[in-house]
């Protein structure tokens, strides 16, 4: 039988390259997002499709899915610290109240969930690199406390219904990814120095750029989710690449990258930044026989491929431009 699937944050950077992934196994696969962070120019190739639908629909609220379902992804939520600024009460509401609602249909639809958790349950870490088992050191009223109080909140809803309604739940724990249809203007690290780069601007490192971060293709990460959804694991489990590098040497990666001549600028680090983030994979290894297979320089000359397709008025759409509050 043909499986079903509902896949939230459908139109975002991970949520459409799952829906790649489970239109490729032959699922049907019904995709949602509000597109508040999202762009349907990433799934657009899908429509066109007899095994894809997609639903406009902000998940904070009340979800209906007419028929079965047999897995459920939830991938909708801003993911990154300029989104979380801007946007903070939805980035709560998605974690809370749209666990909550998924939850529900989860349990009335009796399928599989899968919640997209991420390195930030760990907060600024104070053990290197991070085990499934650390705790995490995360302030929960700073700039960051939004996402990262409402993914751990939506680790312990999800656990809860695991636990107490024997709903079959999963929780991976998403690490720095890249790839193709990231948003180039969202203020993530590697869309800002590529479109930099691109530009001719010079590439701003946050700090002195000693602090670290350790970056997975995305195809590697749609292939641990894939397993770890399949696994009968219920815990959380790590999905990252363990290569970590300081950022001061990443801007250098990407200067050599694009060949462009720009120079490194230094601004102010944003408050709470994590100094250093390295996934433990030794979970993934073991449960799911994962580890990731794309090394960064092949990884990031996909996505810099990627990049020079975009426009160049796509390029001058600096959303966070006049965002001072960013980076103070
Ligand atoms: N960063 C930077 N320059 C930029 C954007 C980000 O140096 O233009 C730094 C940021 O301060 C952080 C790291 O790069 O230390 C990764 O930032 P990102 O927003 O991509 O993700 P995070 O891992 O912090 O959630």
């Amino acid at each position: 039988m043909q499986k079903r699937v509902l896949i939230t944050g459908a139109a975002g950077f991970l949520g459409s390259h799952l829906c790649d992934r489970f239109i490729k196994e032959g699922c049907h696969v019904i995709g949602m997002d509000n597109l508040i962070t999202g762009d349907l120019a990433n799934i657009e190739h899908l429509f066109k499709l007899e095994n894809f639908e997609f639903y406009n629909h902000d998940v904070s609220k009340f979800v209906h899915v007419p028929g079965q379902l047999d897995y459920i992804l939830h991938f909708a939520s801003p993911a990154s610290p300029i989104d979380y600024l801007k946007i903070p009460i939805q980035t709560l509401k998605v974690g809370s109240l749209g666990i909550h609602n998924l939850l529900g249909l989860a349990r009335a639809k009796k399928s599989r969930l899968i919640i997209a958790s991420t390195s930030e349950v760990y907060g600024d870490p104070a053990v290197n690199p991070q085990p499934e088992e650390y705790w995490g050191n995360v302030n929960p009223v700073g700039p960051r406390g939004v996402y990262d109080e409402a993914k751990r909140f939506q680790e312990a809803m999800t656990m809860a219904y695991h636990t107490f309604h024997g709903l079959e739940t999963r929780i991976v724990r998403i690490f720095n990814t890249y790839g193709p249809r990231m948003r180039l203007n969202d203020g993530r690290v590697l869309p800002a120095f590529i479109g930099q780069a691109l530009r001719g601007e010079d590439l701003t490192v946050f700090g002195d750029g000693s602090q670290t971060r350790s970056f997975c293709y995305v195809d590697d990460l749609v292939e641990g989710i894939y397993r770890l959804l399949l696994s009968d694991y219920a815990q959380p489990v790590n999905i990252g690449n363990p290569d970590e590098i300081t950022i001061g040497q990443f801007a250098e990666e990407i200067i050599k990258l694009t060949g462009t001549n720009q120079k490194v600028v230094y601004k102010p680090l944003p408050q709470d930044d994590p100094k250093q983030r390295r996934p433990d994979i030794t979970k993934a290894k073991e449960i799911l026989g994962w580890e990731p297979k794309v090394n960064r320089a092949e990884g990031l000359k996909i996505t810099y491929e990627y990049f020079k397709t975009l426009s160049k008025e796509q390029l001058d759409k600096i959303e966070h431009k006049d965002f001072k509050n960013y980076n103070r």
